[in-house]
């Protein structure tokens, strides 16, 4: 267990004096790096106006400019916003949202459609819509029925189309929940911006709602601000948290369209949507999340970006074709590639030894079972993730040979 004492850009600093590539961002949060200046300053700042804010009756300056700006750069179609802290509640509230929506209106529809290796939080509702297995196993009793669609493995993605079909046939389909493009703790598996698409139009067709959960794919991960752009997809629901802050403080929104909040705007009470957690709002996450639009807005965040990207594409051909690796991948700033041992999964036992070595060598890597990833920050240099790389390389013998032995 390392305590760390600070963090700055790509690193964190342990109390020993040894420092930590955050390959990882520090779990999917830390967008442009850690402490960006003025997304501190921002903090800094509020933190002389505000503490909490009930945020029932009472509103105040961060939450509403950052509302409007959440609504300036979101996929279109969406106008309104509901805040909470969590990726976990923004898609509890998204959920709730899709429910509350045919239930004010009378119309019965209760079913909600996932993907398989889904993963959308750790609360009961998240759960429940999450891929079930080793993760939530002791809460099986309480967790609601869903209704899961294939992966769209690559050339198989026509099955999960008509799977998805074939539910909203049936009936009463309320919302599909997905992970746009990346289904992240799944095993960072990726699938076509065509698919995404081409669900999206089902939904419609069926007019069952869309629910992107944008939580870690949102705020360049995948190339674009939100993966949805890239597949010209406006989703009725949009959650987002992580990067909605640069990774600074907990803060999460659920964006939702005009209809979804139209269904739970009435003078009858009983139709109001239900949801009132304590840190709602938090002004000074909302000033931080201010702060991170700005900075989206005034530097070059999308060619850091895209500079990451291009990175990761010079680096990945090295592994591909080699037998120690298999499905090395990349979408936008995430790579992925499998370490090629005989059992897989989540709790496949190189993981633990990975970690450690990896740590060792000053690097915050944590494989998925097997599966090693990078999505560090943007502000990562091209030496720091060469250093990445080249770890990988190394260590990946040192396992498989110990694996041998
Ligand atoms: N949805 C997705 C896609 C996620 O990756 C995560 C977290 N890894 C969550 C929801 C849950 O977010 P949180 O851990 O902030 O509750």
């Amino acid at each position: 267990m390392q305590r760390i004492i600070a963090t700055e850009g790509a690193y964190l600093f342990d109390e020993d004096g040894n420092r930590f590539f955050d390959a990882i961002s520090s779990w999917w949060v830390i967008t442009h790096g850690h402490r960006h200046p003025r997304i501190m300053a921002a903090i800094q700042e509020a933190s002389e106006s505000y503490d909490q804010i009930i945020f029932a009756e009472f509103t105040h300056e961060p939450a509403e400019t950052l509302a409007a700006g959440l609504l300036d750069i979101a996929p279109p179609g969406l106008r309104h916003v509901f805040y909470s802290d969590s990726g976990s509640t923004a898609v509890e509230v998204a959920i709730k949202m899709a429910l509350g929506t045919f239930h004010n209106t009378g119309i019965a529809r209760d079913r909600i459609v996932v993907m398989e290796h889904g993963y959308h939080g750790d609360t009961i509702g998240t759960m429940s819509t999450g891929e079930r297995g080793v993760f939530n196993a002791p809460f099986e009793p309480l967790l609601f029925a869903v209704d899961r669609l294939p992966y769209p493995e690559a050339g198989r993605e026509q099955d999960t189309l008509d799977a998805f079909e074939a539910i909203c046939r049936q009936g009463r389909v309320a919302a599909i929940l997905i992970e746009p493009l990346v289904l992240g703790a799944g095993g960072m598996k990726f699938y076509s911006h065509a698919t995404l698409t081409a669900l999206r139009e089902i939904a419609s067709r069926y007019e069952c709602l869309f629910i992107a959960d944008e939580v870690m794919t949102g705020w360049g991960r995948t190339g674009t601000r939100f993966a949805c752009e890239q597949a010209g997809v406006s989703p009725d629901i949009l959650c987002t948290s992580k990067g909605l802050t640069g990774g600074s403080l907990p803060l999460a929104a659920t964006l939702c369209s005009s209809d979804v909040f139209a269904a739970h705007y009435s003078s009858d009470r009983r139709r109001m949507f239900f949801h009132s957690s304590s840190y709602t709002a938090n002004p000074i996450a909302c000033a931080a999340a201010v702060a991170n639009l700005e900075v989206w807005r005034d530097e070059p965040v999308m060619a850091r970006i895209s500079e990451l990207a291009a990175q990761h594409q010079q680096h990945l051909p090295r592994f591909s074709g080699d037998p120690r690796f298999s499905s090395v991948r990349q979408c936008g700033t995430i790579a992925a590639l499998d370490l090629a041992v005989p059992a897989g999964g989540y709790l496949a036992e190189v993981g633990p030894r990975l970690r450690a070595l990896f740590r060792e060598r000053g690097l915050l890597i944590r494989p998925l079972g097997n599966v090693i990833y990078l999505m560090p920050p943007y502000c990562t240099s091209a030496e720091q993730l060469a250093a990445a790389y080249d770890a990988i390389d190394e260590i990946a013998s040192l396992v498989l040979e110990e694996q041998r032995s």
